[in-house]
């Protein structure tokens, strides 16, 4: 069960949210809201793993911030949303199993085969608390903001509606 425990208002660069502080026993979850979804369809919803490297450290690796960025400004534009953020860093294997990890996806392996060869599992992450979080909010159905469309199955399957999803695309600078 995953229950709410605090909220209060966050300014953003892209507009003000509501975060509000969930914990299931094990771990926290944040929900930030903008404007109304309750009992709403078609929601904008951005499921964010914890990533560090990306929003502590600046890394350039990877997209994460830029990810969570895109979906602030997407939803801002729309009005209304929610961003999940998981604390799964590391795809839910923790932080030195991403470490452990990087050699094998220097030697060319995808990140999900990086964590099998290093010995953890290629995805841990869990999103039954997104989905109880989603519950709480009485959200009735998202469009998925993500450019990996394995979530929606995975929320799905923790029996959230997931109307449609929405690629965010990224414009980086190639390096
Ligand atoms: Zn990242």
């Amino acid at each position: 069960m995953t229950i709410k425990l605090a909220e209060r208002e966050l300014k953003t660069r892209f507009g003000n949210f509501l975060e509000i502080l969930y914990y299931d026993g094990q771990s926290e979850s944040i929900a930030l809201v903008m404007g109304n979804v309750e009992k709403q369809e078609n929601v904008f919803c951005r499921i964010h793993s914890s990533c560090i490297s990306a929003h502590v450290f600046n890394s350039i690796e990877c997209e994460c911030r830029e990810e969570m960025e895109m979906s602030q400004a997407l939803i801002e534009k729309e009005g209304r949303g929610v961003i999940i953020w998981l604390d799964q860093e590391g795809k839910g294997n923790g932080h030195l199993a991403l470490m452990a990890s990087i050699k094998h996806k220097k030697a060319g392996l995808t990140q999900s085969e990086a964590y099998i060869r290093a010995g953890y599992k290629n995805d841990a992450r869990s999103y039954r608390p997104a989905a109880e979080i989603l519950s709480d909010l009485n959200v009735k159905s998202v469009v998925l903001l993500t450019n990996n469309p394995d979530k929606a199955e995975d929320l799905r399957l923790a029996s959230t509606i997931v109307s449609d999803t929405k690629q965010i695309t990224i414009s980086m600078t190639e390096t």
